[in-house]
């Protein structure tokens, strides 16, 4: 059988603003951890957020340059979970009323010209940074709460090259427009790749596995070859693909299992109380 591959990425990037999204502790990369924190990005009870004004501007930008259409009002909603490195027990996200949508990127592969749809691009606040040890697990919250855009894209893209390529073009965008810095390495840019695959000339979407927080270009081409290979050899067998979501082992160039995917209901998004509708 021939399958043809689909790809959607989702790009999580660093707004390069002095200050948090949502109070003014510094977002210097590197500093000792835990000293650029406050009550509102340690989630102490009490605090409030305010939305800085930096960040709404960098991410109009952001949607601007991928040619998205804006949304005069939109909200902030919480998006729940509990994970160490998230203090509030939420994270402040958009969810069914982001500020932008439908938009997209022009790549050219292998001389070809493709235009790939974005979805989406929508603000919210980054987590802090668990670390893992042999003895003991740390968390540094100088990250939490550092403004980032999340450009979700279309299912439009049928190759690792092609995805790493959007990839490229996109941090291009990104960089030029003064609103990333573009490091992959320190996790100012981060992707998790959507990948399925479906007979060729079938219509309907194949079920999808997504690929979690690949840190370099090189990385993302080869997790999302074998990612295809894998979910090939799995349907020549007669099996079945299971949604999940799975990391990459860049020692042994394969890609493992680390949870089956929650859904939308499993995070109890709504909107967030403390915060006004943000109108453009
Ligand atoms: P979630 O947060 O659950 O991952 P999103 O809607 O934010 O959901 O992102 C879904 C991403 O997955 C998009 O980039 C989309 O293009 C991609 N996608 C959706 N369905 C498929 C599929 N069947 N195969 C590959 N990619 C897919
Ligand atoms: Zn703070
Ligand atoms: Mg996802």
């Amino acid at each position: 059988m021939q399958y043809e591959a689909v790809i959607g990425l989702e790009v999580h990037a660093q707004l390069l603003t002095r200050t948090k999204a949502f109070c003014a502790c510094p977002t210097t990369f590197g500093a000792a951890p835990n000293t650029q924190v406050c009550p509102v990005c340690l989630g102490l009870p009490g605090a409030l957020p305010v939305l800085n004004g930096e960040a709404v501007r960098m991410a109009v930008r952001t949607a601007l340059a991928l040619s998205c259409t804006l949304k005069k009002r939109s909200r902030f909603a919480r998006k729940n979970y509990f994970y160490p490195d998230l203090p509030k027990g939420y994270q402040i996200s958009q969810f069914d009323e982001p500020f932008s949508e439908r938009g997209h990127l022009e790549v050219e592969v292998g001389g070809a010209a493709r235009s790939i749809g974005i979805t989406r691009v929508h603000m919210e606040e980054d987590a802090g940074k668990s670390t893992h040890h042999s003895h003991a697990s740390v968390v540094d919250l100088n990250r939490s709460g550092v403004a980032l855009v999340e450009i979700v894209g279309e299912p439009d893209l049928r190759s690792a090259a092609e995805a790493a390529e959007y990839l490229r073009v996109l941090r291009d965008v990104l960089v030029f427009i003064g609103v990333n810095d573009g490091n992959l390495e320190e996790g100012s840019f981060r992707c998790d790749a959507n990948v399925s695959i479906r007979p060729a000339g079938e219509a309907k979407l194949g079920t999808r596995v997504e690929l979690k927080n690949i840190n370099s270009f090189r990385f993302v081409e080869r997790a999302i070859a074998h990612e295809i290979a894998r979910q090939t050899a799995v349907l020549d067998a007669g099996g079945r693909i299971v949604m999940e979501t799975r990391g990459w082992n860049e020692d042994e160039g394969t890609t493992f299992s680390l949870r089956s995917k929650e859904e939308a209901q499993d995070y109890r998004y709504f909107p967030d109380p403390d915060l006004p509708p943000l109108v453009l």
